[in-house]
């Protein structure tokens, strides 16, 4: 190979050159407007040309210090040398046969890297399929076949995907549902643990769930419950200590499949291969997907053997599923977690980021809240007084954060919750560059 990757051409630092958006994307935009659906939306309507990790670089040359990496999906940086040298040399060796009529060495590949890195060591299985949305419904599927019942329970605030089931199972209808019924049946929503506003011991909001689906569901008519450890959409709500492993510990004795929905919190995110590790939970099925290919589309449903194995032959699977690219993709990303002790990173990270944002809190009582694990950080912005959820704050931030050329994601039932995902290769130096344009964007709001 004689072209040159990425990083020659990205610079490492944020650099605004125009408007935000700038004429190109203006331009963009209006091609947009006529033919892709409205349906689609975009945060932030600047056209991405380059990226490498930590800096995506638009069309009109505006280099954006990106700390959301595609919703935690780039995990391991924007076109990670490993990832972009080993998806070339799959797309020249065989982009696709279909595992299920003639199968290649990577797919395995991935399973066994899954069943050696997600959380216990009993037998594991996995099925490789191409979104989040598409490992939740496999998810529920392996959880009532293996069960022979139906009942699907969820928390508060959770997010599983845009598909007909997983609207089913989310939190907010605006924008995820609203108008796009019939959903689907049997699914059963449960209070969570949200410390800020509930002020519950992890033990105490674990009883409150727990009897709320035993008055409303019955634990016998359940097949799973869906859990995200740290929950994403919902604003990256970090459970109280015990809620989860009492939640486990119910299941297991009621029969119901445990499955943690890792989308957003697993792959490294959070100092642990998987967020499930903070809380000494071992679930029955894990669910992978955002971050585990690098930016290509992969994800997996990773369990106990005889779960995965309860659904008869050509039950499971999809045209794409595990497809060739993404598998190897994933196994660089891996390796790269391996050998390069990024787990650490995310940790790293941490303790940069979360000191920074509780120094701004003790600024800004507009801050109400500052959590999270590793990479995985939020700052929940409310009415000092009211305590009303303050989205309007939240969207005020993003927008002046993004003239700045920095790339902030939001998140939260109501709006009202910042989150920072960066990748693991962002800099201390990137990161305090970008506290300090959050430190101004609050100072210009207080003001
Ligand atoms: C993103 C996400 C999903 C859906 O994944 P898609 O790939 O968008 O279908 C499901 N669960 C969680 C926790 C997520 O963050």
């Amino acid at each position: 190979m004689t072209d040159t990757l990425a990083p020659t051409v990205v610079p490492t630092e944020r650099k605004v050159v125009t408007a935000i958006p700038g004429p190109r994307s203006i331009a963009l935009q209006e091609r947009r407007r006529a033919v892709v659906s409205d349906g689609v939306s975009s945060a932030l309507p600047v056209y991405i040309e380059r990226a490498h990790g930590a800096i995506v670089v638009d069309v009109d040359g505006n280099a954006f210090l990106d700390l959301g990496a595609g919703i935690g999906v780039t995990t391991i940086g924007h076109t990670d040398d490993s990832v972009v040298a080993a998806a070339r040399e799959q797309l020249g060796d065989v982009i696709h046969t279909l595992f299920t009529i003639t199968p290649y060495e990577e797919y395995v590949r991935v399973a066994e890297l899954l069943a050696a890195h997600t959380p216990g060591t009993h037998a594991k299985k996995s099925v490789l399929v191409n979104s989040g949305a598409e490992a939740v419904e496999n998810g529920v599927k392996i959880a009532r076949k293996y069960t022979g019942r139906a009942g699907v329970a969820v928390l508060d605030h959770a997010y599983h995907g845009r598909t007909n089931l997983t609207m089913a199972m989310n939190f907010k209808a605006m924008p995820y549902s609203l108008g796009f019924g019939p959903f689907a049946g049997d699914v059963y929503r449960a209070p969570n643990s949200y410390p800020l506003h509930d002020g519950l011991s992890g033990e105490a909001a674990a009883a409150r769930t727990i009897s709320y689906l035993e008055k409303t569901v019955g634990a016998a008519d359940l097949a799973c419950l869906v859990v995200e450890p740290i929950q994403g959409e919902g604003g990256f709500i970090v459970p109280a200590a015990g809620f989860l492993p009492a939640l486990q510990a119910w299941c297991t004795a009621n029969g119901i499949v445990f499955i943690a929905d890792e989308i957003q919190s697993g792959m490294a995110r959070t100092g642990a291969y998987y967020a499930s590790e903070h809380f000494g939970l071992v679930p029955d099925l894990v669910l992978t997907a955002k971050g585990i290919a690098g930016g290509l589309p992969l994800a997996a449903v990773t369990g106990r053997a005889e779960i995965m194995d309860a659904s008869q032959p050509g039950g499971l699977g999809g045209t794409f599923g595990g497809n060739p690219v993404a598998c190897a993709a994933a196994i660089a990303v891996f390796e790269r977690i391996e050998s390069d002790g990024l787990l650490a990173e995310a940790a790293r990270i941490e303790g940069v980021l979360k000191p920074a944002l509780l120094a701004l809190q003790q600024k800004y009582p507009v801050i109400a809240d500052v959590r999270g694990i590793g990479a995985m950080i939020a700052i929940e912005l409310s009415d000092p007084v009211t305590h009303a959820p303050d989205s309007a704050a939240v969207t005020a931030i993003a927008a002046e954060a993004a003239q700045h050329g920095l790339l902030v994601l939001t998140a939260g039932t109501y709006g009202n919750v910042l989150r920072f995902l960066p990748s693991l290769a962002i800099s201390d130096a990137q990161l305090a560059d970008a506290v300090d344009v959050l430190d101004a964007c609050f100072a210009g709001l207080a003001a």
